[in-house]
């Protein structure tokens, strides 16, 4: 079997190099070629020795997950459906604003922590993604766009790991992602730029900020453990206290001087003002430890199964500024791709009916196909 090359950070491709009796630093222009150029034929590596070249085409390959689907929403937002494999797909969300272009990418098909408001979370866990699996979403975005809107500068400033899956229950295939993210010879990512969102694995987020620190969110949901412990079933094994002297100790190495805390909202769940204040008492009690914050409110995206409902506005809004007025910098999160079932947690909504998803992916596989071709 052959080496798929989206699946090293840089110095995994110069190992691989010297494997092959390679000089280091044919790594760096091969790296080059593959995630700043799109290359993925050898041959159009020109400037790469011919004997080299050969080397490649019988050990490597450049291989990017196949795309299934495509849609584009009226906001310009852009949501792709990815095969990988088993009936199994994942989504890739790309959302362009005025100062910025993000791509928020799945690191895992299911998720097993299977929080109560997650679709992904409801629909099990299937597999973890490879390493070349999770590149290949920012490859393919970043080089689709690039040809599709005619420009050679770098469309994706940035990038989230909000897609579907826990990233840091995929942690050994996650770091080597973010460092091909992160580096001058790849996309040239600035940490800040580059988002990891947890439900909240603590032992991996100390390693994460040892091994590739770049901006946290952590999805909290809750001002109590007994609230989390049944909204984000991860809770039981690490709670709320764990979890925020994790979220101090992070912060000693983060690229931003705060964490972000996301807060989905649920009506009657967890959007009270009993429950804002009891969050702020929460992190004020911690801020003389050092722990620094903003919050991300979202607007809950009902599905079906769930059972629950997403916050009326004025409640949201309500909940937004007693936080304020306690003096947390707080943010509502703007639902984009709503009309593309792109917005968070409805991703993969199109694959829970497994008996079907083949079927599926092979019809929508002949749609994309001629879409990508009349671009
Ligand atoms: N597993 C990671 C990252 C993926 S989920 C995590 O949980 O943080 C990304 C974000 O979307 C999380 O904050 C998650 O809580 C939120 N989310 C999940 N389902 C949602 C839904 N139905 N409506 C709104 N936000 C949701
Ligand atoms: Fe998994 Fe995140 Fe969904 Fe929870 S919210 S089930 S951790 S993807």
């Amino acid at each position: 079997m052959t080496a798929n090359l989206l699946d090293f950070d840089l110095e995994g491709l110069a190992v691989f190099c010297e494997r092959l009796g390679e000089r280091r630093f044919r790594a760096t222009q091969l790296f080059r070629w593959i995630h700043q150029k799109g290359a993925s034929q050898f041959d159009d590596m020109s400037d790469l020795a011919k004997s080299l070249r050969e080397k490649l085409k019988v050990h490597a390959h450049v291989q990017c997950l196949p795309v299934v689907s495509q849609h584009v929403s009226a906001d310009g937002t852009i949501k792709w459906l990815f095969d990988v494999g088993g009936g199994n797909a994942v989504e890739t969300v790309f959302i362009p604003e005025d100062d910025r272009g993000t791509l928020c990418i799945s690191s895992q098909a299911g998720c097993a922590v299977g929080c109560r408001f997650c679709s992904t979370g409801h629909q099990g866990f299937s597999r973890n993604l490879t390493t070349a699996e999770i590149l290949s979403q920012l490859w393919f975005a970043e080089h689709f766009l690039r040809k599709h809107l005619k420009v050679s500068e770098r469309v994706i400033s940035n990038v989230v790991m909000m897609g579907m899956g826990e990233p840091l229950q995929n942690y050994t295939a996650l770091v080597p992602a973010l460092k091909a993210m992160l580096d001058d010879h790849g996309y040239g990512l600035s940490r800040r730029r580059v988002t990891v969102s947890t439900s909240g694995v603590v032992p991996m987020i100390d390693r994460l900020s040892m091994d590739c620190p770049v901006a946290l969110a952590v999805s909290l949901h809750a001002p109590t453990d007994a609230l989390r412990d049944n909204l984000v079933p991860l809770n039981q094994k690490y709670p709320i206290e764990e979890l925020l002297q994790t979220c101090i100790r992070y912060l000693a190495h983060a690229p931003r001087d705060f964490i972000t805390f996301e807060y989905c909202m649920l009506d009657g769940v967890n959007d009270q003002p009993s429950q804002a204040n009891a969050l702020i008492q929460l992190v004020q009690s911690h801020a003389r430890q050092g722990l620094r914050c903003k919050f991300n409110l979202i607007p809950f995206n009902p599905f079906p199964a769930s059972g629950l409902l997403r916050s009326p506005q004025a409640r949201v809004q309500a909940f937004a500024k007693q936080l304020q007025d306690a003096g947390l910098v707080t943010t509502v999160r703007k639902t984009r791709g709503d009309d593309i079932d792109a917005a968070c947690g409805q991703l993969a909504g199109d694959v829970q009916d497994r008996t079907h998803v083949k079927v599926r992916i092979a019809q929508q596989r002949t749609i994309i196909l001629r879409e990508l071709n009349e671009h």
